[in-house]
């Protein structure tokens, strides 16, 4: 394949020199790393601001390519660039709660997820309101988020299951509720119900399919594979919801899915877009090894096989050496999402290797928009432009608490 065929950037960095130290005592970040990548982040931001103000639609509230994407970012920088900064990390809820309120008549009552329906800003909502001391009115979005959980639940045979559209991304919605107020904010009989919907409807593809794996997804007619519209995506978010019934009673059928998925990695350490595409192509978050990562890892700690380990770690390799994509700087499918395959990586096994890894990244993320990337159709959006790459940058200074944002509990 010529070079102008690819779709990424020959990787020219240096690999991890296997000596230099990359963290201090406290977790984050050394000198002069740790001052240069904020330097960066607060001029992206600054970019990045004043691009979303221009170009604002106020029809779009999602967390893709919307508003709500700009309020969880800023939700984000006050939990992490300006934690220790009480006026600036006020400042910045408020201005979260400030887009989103907004951008509330962009409700459509259509899109069922966290990523690109009502359930993400409702769930922001509940979460500022909490944060801002307006209890009654998170509550308000709290019965509201809670109502939908019987279309979810209701065996609708058009709603997906996948992370973008589908009854995993409602489930995020939940999951990310209880991480910012607590557990029990969010009654478990619910959670377990929304698990049990996406079991079922797995296991009645499974049947009508005679398939050989007990759980079985499809969106639009394909076996999508990666994170936001497949299985990966799918078995990811349950696994996420381990203290659920209906996921400790399944956990041999997710088991078998992901056993099924080892199977289909590439021996580049790629995953196929859809079982109906077999060529080794796409090296995204949303399809490809750099989302397969995360459910790898998240299986190795559920089920403690050094196989899916090890799978992981080829995810890593074929990320670092094809990773650095033409299509951009963002979370989806550019440079950022890429670089938190390192991140998680990192966070399970400490092996400076990759946070070295992710730190090139992110020095390519440095000269943005100088390298003849395409520009994507939002770019100063979460999921495919600045936004996400401000997001990433902030995440890498304490690299221990890092998260894939709307994705990663
Ligand atoms: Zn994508």
């Amino acid at each position: 394949m010529s070079s102008s065929e690819r779709r990424y950037f020959e990787n020219r960095f240096e690999d991890y020199d296997g000596r230099t130290s990359l963290q201090s005592p406290d977790g984050k970040i050394v000198e002069p790393y740790y001052s240069r990548i904020r330097a960066e982040t607060h001029k992206l931001l600054k970019q990045c601001e004043e691009g979303f103000e221009h170009s604002r639609d106020d029809h779009d509230c999602s967390v893709y390519t919307g508003a709500g994407g700009m309020a969880l970012l800023y939700m984000h920088l006050s939990e992490t660039l300006f934690k220790d900064d009480e006026t600036q990390k006020q400042q910045y809820l408020k201005n979260a709660l400030k887009i989103l309120e907004h951008s509330q008549h962009g409700l459509k009552g259509k899109r069922m997820t966290f990523i690109c329906g009502d359930p993400g800003v409702l769930s922001m909502l509940v979460v500022l309101y909490s944060k801002l001391g307006q209890d009654a009115k998170s509550e308000t979005c709290l019965s509201k988020l809670l109502s939908l959980s019987d279309h979810v639940c209701g065996g609708d045979p058009s709603l997906p299951d996948e992370v973008l559209y589908g009854r995993a991304g409602y489930l995020f919605s939940l999951l990310f509720v209880q991480q910012h107020l607590g557990a029990e904010k969010i009654n478990l009989g619910i959670i377990n119900q929304v698990c049990q919907a996406i079991l079922d409807s797995g296991e009645r593809l499974s049947k009508h399919e005679r398939n050989r794996m007990p759980l079985m997804y499809t969106w639009h007619d394909k076996h999508y594979v990666g994170a936001a519209h497949g299985i990966v995506g799918i078995i990811y978010m349950l696994l996420q919801t381990l203290p659920a019934q209906s996921v400790q009673s399944n956990l041999r059928s997710i088991e078998e899915c992901v056993e099924f998925l080892v199977s289909e990695q590439f021996p580049s350490g790629n995953f196929p877009s859809s079982l109906e595409n077999g060529t080794d192509k796409l090296i995204h978050w949303c399809h490809g090894a750099p989302g397969a990562v995360h459910l790898m890892v998240k299986a190795y700690q559920v089920f403690g096989k050094d196989k899916y380990l090890s799978t992981a770690l080829k995810c890593g390799e074929v990320v670092w050496s094809h990773g650095l994509l033409k299509k951009g700087y963002g979370i989806c499918h550019g440079v950022a999402g890429n670089a938190y395959a390192f991140l998680c990586l990192f966070k399970q096994t400490g092996d400076p290797k990759y946070l070295h890894r992710a730190m090139k990244f992110a020095e390519w993320c440095f000269d943005y928009g100088k390298h003849g990337c395409r520009t994507p159709d939002r770019p100063y959006s979460l999921f495919e432009g600045m936004a996400g790459t401000v997001y990433f940058l902030t995440d890498i200074l304490d690299p221990k608490s890092s998260k894939f944002p709307a994705f990663e509990i």
